[in-house]
């Protein structure tokens, strides 16, 4: 359910009603959307009696009650009508903004992520990636840095002025990357591990969330909301390719999600083609496709020795290649009223 608060309502109005969500057994979240503010309620809404619903109507501060139709309550459009923008180390992500964030698969060592860093900030990057644990296909391959993954990643974001982002994956590491990065990525492979989503949901810090490889738009959008549900507003959508028929590249971006995630959430949605490809030559026009579909960023693997790289080299762009892609974007940028 979701109840719109007039605009005169305060924090007096708004407690009292969140008292009387609680006593129904319902949990109750604040949405500030545009102008007006918003009490949505989740739990099982479905128990409480229709004129139950009604009277809250009565109380002083309320404006509208109706029910929310979709499964994803607090990512809904139906929840909150104007686009989520995340403000992170003085950048922002969403609303008509177009981040660019490059970096390796990996942190592999101090000399190479600084170079990197080096690399993306002098393409006009803002935001720099590099993953401390690699949940990787085969237990033999490089598994990543761990916590002086962060460590060597915080470094290079603070020498070069560029918000970080990594991934987690369970309690220990959402602990090493609360000290050292920007925003906390949950890889697609467990884009369902709920209790991660949950964990994440509980921390201060923006959540990049990657699509599952064979995750419907309802799956993903579910798991987005099990962060939002857990009390963090700051999420970040990412489709990075889902598992097709199609052979010629490693997965198959989904550029049409895009604008159908557009329609349906609030929430930010970035491209990764890198990870969707598997291959270098294809992600500059993939970068615009998504551009083009409605994105809200991208997010592309650089390497500045692609062919030393200890993941993902063949999809990895050498640096000159991320100056040429990041100057596109830059350029075309304002044809879809976007700046960067
Ligand atoms: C990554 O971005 O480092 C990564 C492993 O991507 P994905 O989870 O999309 O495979
Ligand atoms: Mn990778």
């Amino acid at each position: 359910m979701r109840i719109v608060m007039t605009r005169g309502a305060g924090e007096k109005e708004f407690v009292r009603l969140e008292q009387e969500v609680r006593t129904l057994g319902l949990t109750p979240h604040r949405i500030r959307d545009a102008d007006r503010n918003i009490l949505t309620v989740t739990g099982n809404v479905g128990s409480v009696h229709q004129d139950r619903w009604d009277r809250f109507r009565c109380f002083v501060g309320v404006a509208e009650v109706g029910a929310i139709a979709s499964r994803y309550k607090l990512a809904s459009r139906d929840a909150k009508q104007t686009d989520t923008v995340i403000e992170v180390r003085n950048r922002t992500l969403g609303g008509n903004r177009f981040a660019l964030i490059g970096g390796p698969c990996a942190v592999e060592s101090r000399e190479q992520i600084l170079r990197t860093a080096e690399g993306v900030k002098a393409a006009g990057g803002q935001f720099l990636r590099g993953g401390a644990v690699k949940p990787r296909t085969s237990p033999h391959s490089f598994q990543g840095l761990g916590e002086e993954g962060y460590r060597l990643l915080h470094e290079a974001g603070e020498r070069f002025d560029l918000a970080t982002v990594s991934e987690v994956v369970d309690a220990e590491t959402v602990a090493m990357a609360r000290d050292h990065v920007d925003i906390i990525q949950v890889g697609s492979r467990n884009m369902q591990n709920f209790s991660l989503l949950t964990m994440v949901g509980r921390e201060a810090k923006p959540v990049l969330l990657k699509r599952g490889a064979s995750a419907t738009l309802e799956e993903f959008l579910l798991s987005a909301e099990y962060i939002l549900a857990a009390g963090n507003d700051k999420v970040i959508l990412c489709e990075r390719g889902i598992r097709t028929f199609s052979s010629f590249q490693r997965n198959t971006l989904d550029v049409s999600i895009i604008p159908e995630i557009k329609m349906r959430s609030h929430l930010p949605v970035l491209a990764d083609p890198s990870h969707a490809a598997g291959k270098r030559d294809v992600i500059h026009p993939l970068s615009r496709a998504a551009l083009a579909a409605g994105a809200d960023g991208i997010m592309v693997e650089m390497h500045d020795q692609p062919e030393q790289a200890k993941s993902d080299g063949p999809q990895s762009l050498h640096p000159e290649e991320l100056v040429d892609l990041f100057g596109d974007m830059i350029r075309l940028a304002p044809w879809f009223d976007r700046t960067i």
